[in-house]
């Protein structure tokens, strides 16, 4: 299993963080022991500057691919739900200056936050028509629609997949909307899909 990180798949976010909308998608890994699990508290790492949240739709993959059509990429995916590709800002914008891998400042343990409810896919589900909203101790930090993907979900799973295999249980983050902002000790932040609260944690200490 492995969780593999869409980055600027909505055009607000792409801007507010200095870059230009991709013109493929742009992915990158996360190992297993990045998974936080529901009702374990967020820790912050030991790394200077901002931590920032991203909130994502999640989906998980439940067979083996390799080379998968977009045609057939929607038939592999088990169940979805929200997540938290949490960000280390301030050392990931050090490390983008100097054309170096993110992984420092995103794959640190716990930094891939996981909704505590996993809906199943369906025929009738529409990845690319759910409003996603975060708040912050109560207050809308981060609100968009999926439709707004620069890429959808099953163009990701397929370009990804031309480069590594899916394997069962792989979870795929499929980037965030704008309004990324930076998280303390004492924040609870909650995830809604459509409405739904599907990803409640709270930061811990530092
Ligand atoms: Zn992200």
């Amino acid at each position: 299993m492995k969780i593999i990180c869409i980055g600027r798949n909505y055009a607000d976010h792409a801007k507010e963080t200095g870059n230009e909308p991709p013109t493929d998608p742009i992915f990158f890994l996360k190992p297993t022991t990045a998974c936080l699990y529901p009702g374990q508290p967020i820790q912050l790492p030991d790394i200077p500057g901002e931590i920032e949240h991203e909130l994502e739709l999640v989906v998980m993959i439940d067979s083996y691919a390799k080379d998968v059509p977009v045609n057939m990429a929607l038939g592999l995916i088990a169940s979805f739900s929200l997540g938290l590709d949490l960000t280390a800002r301030t050392l990931q914008d050090q490390l983008k200056a100097k054309g170096l891998p993110w992984e420092k400042a995103k794959a640190w343990d716990g930094s891939a936050v996981l909704g505590e409810v996993e809906l199943p896919m369906t025929a009738s589900t529409d990845l690319q028509a759910f409003g996603i909203e975060l708040k912050k101790n109560g207050e809308t930090v981060q609100k968009d629609t999926t439709a707004n993907m620069l890429f959808t979900v099953a163009e990701l799973i397929a370009y990804v997949s031309r480069y590594i295999t899916l394997e069962p249980g792989d979870l795929l983050f499929t980037g965030t909307p704008s309004g990324v902002g930076p998280i303390v000790e004492g924040d609870v932040l909650e995830g809604f899909l459509n409405g739904k609260l599907l990803l409640n944690a709270t930061v811990g200490k530092r």
